[in-house]
């Protein structure tokens, strides 16, 4: 049976090796799912600025389709000076470059973004126990004041339709009203028994709803 061919490349040990990454989850046929980053795992980022402080601890996490080049850039970005000396190496000694024992502990794992969150349990990171709180995904900072503004203006724009939907029942009640009494008219019904059996509708003010 022919396997389907997916985009981006298949993620073999060679790769592995090559780019400082290792395979953390497969699929049912064996294939590679998601991979991390060794150095990340390892050394942690380099830190450049302020702002890379707070993510130095992430582990980068890569899923398939895997691209090669997305692994060059992370290293580049993230490990320049690990990135330079391992380049250099051999096989046999980029093996030896990471440590034989498991990762520390206070890693956070980074998800790629834009994509849905992964079973961390499926994850192979040699038996790390993961700390809820690092499992966390920060989101864009969003302070209560600029919610609460928000669900201000959602409740205001419910309201409006509320209240716009409302009008246009009316508007149809008059209108059919008024083509019932044009018909009466037309039959010769007489204006008083008109006005008897179907009065002129009386307009309800908006300002009597109170949402
Ligand atoms: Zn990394």
């Amino acid at each position: 049976m022919e396997r389907k061919a997916r985009p981006g490349q298949r993620l073999c040990e060679e790769h592995e090796i090559k780019y400082g990454v290792r395979v953390t989850s497969r699929d049912s046929i064996g294939e590679p799912t998601v991979a991390a980053c060794r150095f990340c795992l390892y050394f942690g980022r380099q830190i450049k600025s302020d702002r890379a402080r707070s993510f130095a601890n992430q582990v980068k996490i890569y899923e398939a389709p895997f691209r090669m080049d997305n692994f060059v850039q992370h290293n580049r970005l993230h490990h320049l000076d690990h990135w330079i000396t391992y380049m250099e190496l051999d096989a046999n000694q980029k093996k030896n470059y990471f440590p034989n024992t498991p990762p520390p502990s206070n890693i956070q794992v980074a998800f790629p973004p834009k994509r849905k969150t992964i079973d961390s349990k499926a994850m192979d990171l040699s038996g790390i126990e993961q700390e809820p709180k690092q499992k966390q995904i920060k989101i864009d900072a969003i302070t209560a004041d600029e919610l609460l503004e928000i669900e201000r203006k959602k409740h205001s724009l419910e309201t409006e339709m509320l209240k716009k939907e409302l009008e246009l029942k009316n508007i149809q009640i008059i209108t059919s009203t008024m083509l019932a009494r044009q018909k009466m008219i037309e039959s010769g019904v007489p204006q008083s028994e008109i006005d008897s059996i179907l009065p002129l509708p009386i307009k309800t003010t908006n300002d009597a709803i109170n949402i």
